[in-house]
């Protein structure tokens, strides 16, 4: 199967918007420079510009979709929130926007699944399942941003994983669209039952796949990750296990496959009991060495998570600002629940004789206190932020981030890459859930430095190979292959298994328009990547774009350069008029991408919840109007009142905008805490 993205014909350039339209209709197509800008980049190192985005609202929509890219050649690249860290939701062609398919379907309480829609935010998501006691397991740290579709298409993970288990864990049916123009509901089918057979006659790549898998049984199990968190490749090994147990998981095939195999429009999960009660330990180790031992002695406790952050992570968040001691090699940070034979109380007190066995800096920190379990984790949580805005220069890159090695040997793992970094003169981060022995490295660089970029290049390769050789690790434990990992595919499985791979890829989609360049693609990491953007200030780590628009200060002097970009271009697309202090100022039309409601960038702007149908660009600067005299979404309300402040000063940013917007938030918005309360409310999402 060829590598190549599908071919773009120049005439086909000019005209893929316009035969969109004449499919979809006016709304839902969009080609204009703003909306291709901010949909150009995700939370990745790479920026794609594509020819045109769909904003999809029905099942209808990503069919006619998918139809005319098949037709036409022309790649089409499914997004939810587009907060990956691997380039996965940005290409040349088409992007097919699922954000706006943001419903829950159907709930069943008695037997904890539900039924969603892709374009549900995680945290909107688990706000409407909290009435009843239930939430949904995989918990990535972003998920006030991302989607499910992308959490599916991703198989994400987070710090409640080593409970839990992955997003492949939690699923129990997905409804994909394939390129042959059906719809495959992909349950877990018995093996030999006379349905299984039916459903296999009728979608022939389903067929050819498992026929590929029953053949290749052997080669797949030995190539299988022994390591407890992979998401790399397709998971061939899920099916092969489904197998040797008489069923069909075909679940296991679609989730973790980044957009490449089909587009998701539903899907039913398993859902779990949320902990009534939780403590939070935070235990400052002296040495390094130790905290290996620690995790063997804690995880029979059954902690929920067990979240490292070591020395140099300790340094770059600010350990005063987060009470850590100057003499810390290493934090752990551990939750538990008394949901697994013991107590609360029994746990603390076990956990505090483990601590007396190690060379602590202090005595550990028990929280029980919401509040203040909230405060232990909110390091932990900021860290990406804190990490972009550390140096003006150099940034953090995600090209190592996500690799995964036996629990145990996760202090020589991180003793290792310290010294690698040290001899490289990087500076980087590491940390991660320790008892999943997934570390996340992020180094800070200037890509746009020779020796950085060397740097860069010699580490991904290095430390992808020693994770794989000397540790029997996974080079991707939660954030995909994307654009950033699919060339170290091959080298970690092996030809024979990645040319499996790429026959199961050729099944699905023999025109190679599916996400082409994400997951199995021999394109170099270094291809598409971004440094004007690596050179601002903003690198678009996703945090803030939930409630900032574009062009406007982002969190404590961050500057979203995305936001500007897409802000500057948008300045020609059009305003609108709003009343402020009784006088009608402009406001500049919302591109669908930024509604008040968005996830990350290029998100939709639709409010989600049960039933609560799409919405539209229009729509969403009504919303805007309506929350700034203070009758919409309370979520809404900074986002208007700061694009009134932008009509008003007609430019994209301007100097001392910052003391204008708190002033307008404080005449429009009683009880609005002027700027010391907003940055207050800023640390507390962090
Ligand atoms: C600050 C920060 C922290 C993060 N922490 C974590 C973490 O703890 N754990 C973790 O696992 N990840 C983490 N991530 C990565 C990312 O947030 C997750 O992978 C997330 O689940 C992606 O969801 P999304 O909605 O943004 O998807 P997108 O980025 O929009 O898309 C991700 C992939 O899904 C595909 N896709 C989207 N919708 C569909 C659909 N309907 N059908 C088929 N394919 C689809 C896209 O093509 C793409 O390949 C983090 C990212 C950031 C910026
Ligand atoms: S401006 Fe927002 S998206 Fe950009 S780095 Fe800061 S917090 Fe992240």
């Amino acid at each position: 199967m060829s590598d190549a993205p599908a071919l773009i014909l120049p005439e086909k350039t000019r005209s893929i918007g316009n035969d969109l339209r004449r499919i979809l209709g006016l709304d839902k197509v969009k080609d204009d420079f703003p909306t291709i800008t901010a949909y150009s980049v995700d939370a990745s190192i790479y920026k794609v510009v594509p020819k045109a985005v769909v904003t999809a609202e029905t099942e209808e929509d990503i069919a006619a979709t998918v139809a005319y890219a098949v037709a036409a050649g022309v790649p089409i690249t499914p997004r939810a929130a587009g907060t990956n860290l691997t380039g996965s939701a940005v290409g040349e062609g088409i992007i097919l926007d699922c954000g706006r398919m943001n419903r829950i379907l159907e709930l069943n309480v008695a037997e904890r699944w539900v039924r969603v829609q892709p374009g549900l935010h995680l945290t909107e998501f688990n706000k409407k399942l909290e009435p009843h006691g239930l939430m949904y397991g995989p918990d990535p740290s972003s998920r006030d941003m991302c989607k499910l579709g992308g959490m599916l298409a991703n198989n994400s993970a987070g710090p409640h994983t080593l409970r839990y288990g992955s997003v492949k864990d939690n699923v129990h049916a997905i409804r994909i669209h394939l390129t042959t123009g059906a719809w495959l509901a992909a349950e877990v089918l018995a093996d030999g039952d006379p349905a299984t057979s039916a459903l296999l006659a009728a979608h022939p790549p389903l067929a050819e796949t498992l026929a590929l898998v029953r053949k290749h049984a052997d080669l797949i199990r030995s190539r299988k990750p022994k390591v407890s968190k992979n998401s790399t490749g397709y998971n061939l090994f899920g099916l092969v296990d489904g197998l040797d147990q008489g069923v069909v998981d075909l679940p296991k095939l679609f989730v973790g496959s980044e957009g490449t195999l089909g587009v998701i429009s539903e899907a039913t999960l398993k859902l779990v009991e949320k902990p009534t009660a939780t403590a939070t330990a935070l235990i400052h180790f002296r040495h390094l060495e130790d905290i290996g031992q620690a995790v063997f002695d804690l995880l029979p406790l059954t902690p929920m998570a067990l979240e490292v952050m070591d020395a140099n992570t300790l340094n770059l968040i600010g350990r005063a600002a987060h009470g850590v001691p100057a003499d810390a090699a290493a934090t752990l940070l551990a939750e538990f629940d008394g949901s697994r034979g013991f107590s609360i109380a029994e746990i603390l007190e076990r956990v505090k004789a483990i601590c007396r066995k190690y060379r602590l800096c202090q005595d550990p920190t028990i929280a029980v206190e919401k509040a203040h379990q909230e405060q232990l984790w909110k390091a932990r949580n900021a860290l990406y932020p804190t990490l972009y805005r550390y140096d003006a220069r150099k940034k953090p890159i995600n090209y190592v981030d996500d690799v995964v090695v036996p629990a145990d040997r996760i202090a020589e793992l991180v003793q290792y890459l310290s010294s690698f970094f040290k001899h490289q003169d990087v500076n980087v981060a590491i940390f991660g859930h320790i008892g999943n022995g997934n570390a996340h490295i992020v180094p800070l660089l200037d890509v746009s430095d020779r020796h950085d970029f060397e740097a860069m290049v010699a580490g991904y390769h290095e430390i992808h190979q020693t994770v794989v050789t000397r540790f029997g690790g996974s080079i991707c434990g939660e954030h995909g292959d994307g654009r950033v990992r699919a060339e170290f595919v091959p080298k970690y499985f092996g030809e024979e298994l990645y040319a499996l791979f790429k026959q199961v890829k050729a099944a699905f989609d023999p025109r190679s328009v599916l996400n082409p360049g994400v997951k199995i693609s021999t394109t170099p990491f270094t291809e598409h990547i971004d440094y004007v953007r690596l050179s601002k200030p903003c690198a678009t780590c996703g945090k803030c774009n939930s409630v900032l628009p574009y062009g406007l200060p982002g969190r404590r002097g961050c500057v979203g350069s995305h936001h500007e970009e897409a802000g500057r271009a948008s300045q020609q697309a059009g305003r609108g008029h709003l009343r402020l202090a009784g006088k009608a100022v402009a406001l500049r039309a919302v591109p669908q991408a930024h509604g008040p409601h968005a996830g990350a960038l290029g998100s939709s702007a639709a409010a989600p919840g049960y039933g609560t149908g799409t919405g539209s660009a229009p729509a969403a600067a009504r919303a805007d109007g309506e929350a700034a005299r203070g009758h919409g979404p309370a979520q809404a309300r900074p986002a208007a009142v700061a694009r009134a402040v932008r009509g008003v000063d007609g430019r994209a940013r301007m100097p001392g905008a910052g003391g204008l917007l708190s002033r307008l938030r404080g005449q429009l918005l009683p009880g609005w805490r002027g700027r010391g309360g907003d940055r207050r409310a800023e640390e507390e999402r962090h």
